[in-house]
């Protein structure tokens, strides 16, 4: 029978054979990577898509009058974008009619050149509209319209919703919502599982928590993540509520820090949540996740 003694060797024990040479015929291969991209029909749907391209993914929507795109994901990785197209093509022969943005951040939406050529209009909000134009990234196509609050798209008999919620992680996400399916699609400031990315650059605190509820509160039973996350599973409303717990849970501990004094360092240091320990990013980003808490409750912005 194990004791917990044995288990205390297993390391050491690895180590040596590391060191030796032989953990190579005793190890089992590791599981082969992912493919770099992959497209994917959304379960249940006649003509909703997801194109995977390595760690981002962009919904996509195939009607008889032509293809509503989002977010070209081709930062840095112009074949992305290309790619991207040419699975488009491999499913329809239709116009690609739009290509929505979901946010500014051009880990999303630099490389949109090839879909602009292929005769897309770009659509964002508004706000998102006025930071690119200023930015003048040269791989990023400024958008031909910046919406508002609300905004639809009717095209060969599918209705497409754009929704702003609010400021969160950008000022100007937009929820892409298809009514019918019940889908919706986010990017960023809505991760499935997982604490969010470095220290939150770009956040709007508390309205981010209030532009989660107005999500809670659409219509929808599926969610897209503009991040795949572990094994593919789209995002249900109990994963926006789980991570509105989150964020209430990392609040309130940050505050019983600042509140000793311990803002900046020793609260990235030392204020852990362990019941989050296994959602993704935690080793990585959970301590960021606490100073952009800390400037909030120990600077009050
Ligand atoms: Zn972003």
């Amino acid at each position: 029978m194990p004791s917990k003694l044995a288990y205390a060797l297993v390391p050491a024990l690895a180590a040596m054979l590391a060191a030796s040479g032989a953990a190579a015929q005793t190890t089992a291969p590791p599981p082969a990577p992912p493919p770099v991209f992959a497209t994917t029909k959304v379960a249940g749907t006649e003509n909703v898509y997801i194109f995977r391209y390595q760690g981002h993914q962009s919904m996509f929507v195939v009607t008889p009058a032509g293809v509503i795109a989002t977010d070209p994901i081709g930062y840095l990785r112009p074949q992305a974008v290309t790619t991207y197209i040419d699975e488009i093509k491999k499913v329809t022969q239709a116009p690609i009619k739009y290509l929505i943005y979901s946010h500014h951040h051009y880990d999303h939406i630099a490389g949109g050149k090839p879909f602009k050529a292929a005769g897309a209009v770009v659509v964002a909000h508004q706000r998102a509209k006025e930071h690119l134009a200023r930015l003048k990234n040269p791989d990023v196509v400024v958008p031909d319209i910046g919406v508002g609050n609300r905004h639809v798209i009717n095209l060969g008999g599918t209705r497409l919703e754009l929704h702003y919620v609010g400021r969160n992680h950008s000022d100007n996400s937009l929820v892409m919502l298809l009514p019918k399916e019940k889908i919706i699609f986010t990017v960023d400031f809505v991760p499935i599982e997982t604490v969010h990315f470095r220290n939150m650059l770009d956040s709007f605190i508390p309205e981010w928590e209030d532009s989660l509820k107005r999500v809670l509160a659409m219509n929808w039973e599926r969610m897209i993540p503009g991040h795949p996350y572990a094994g593919g599973r789209l995002g249900s409303k109990q994963d926006v509520q789980n991570l509105l717990q989150y964020m209430a849970d990392l609040s309130m501990a940050v505050k019983a820090a600042a509140d000793k004094g311990q803002c900046w360092d020793t609260a990235v240091k030392e204020v852990k949540l362990p019941k989050y320990e296994k959602w993704g990013g935690y080793a990585q980003f959970f301590s960021g996740n606490v100073e952009r808490y800390c400037s909030y409750w120990g600077r009050g912005y």
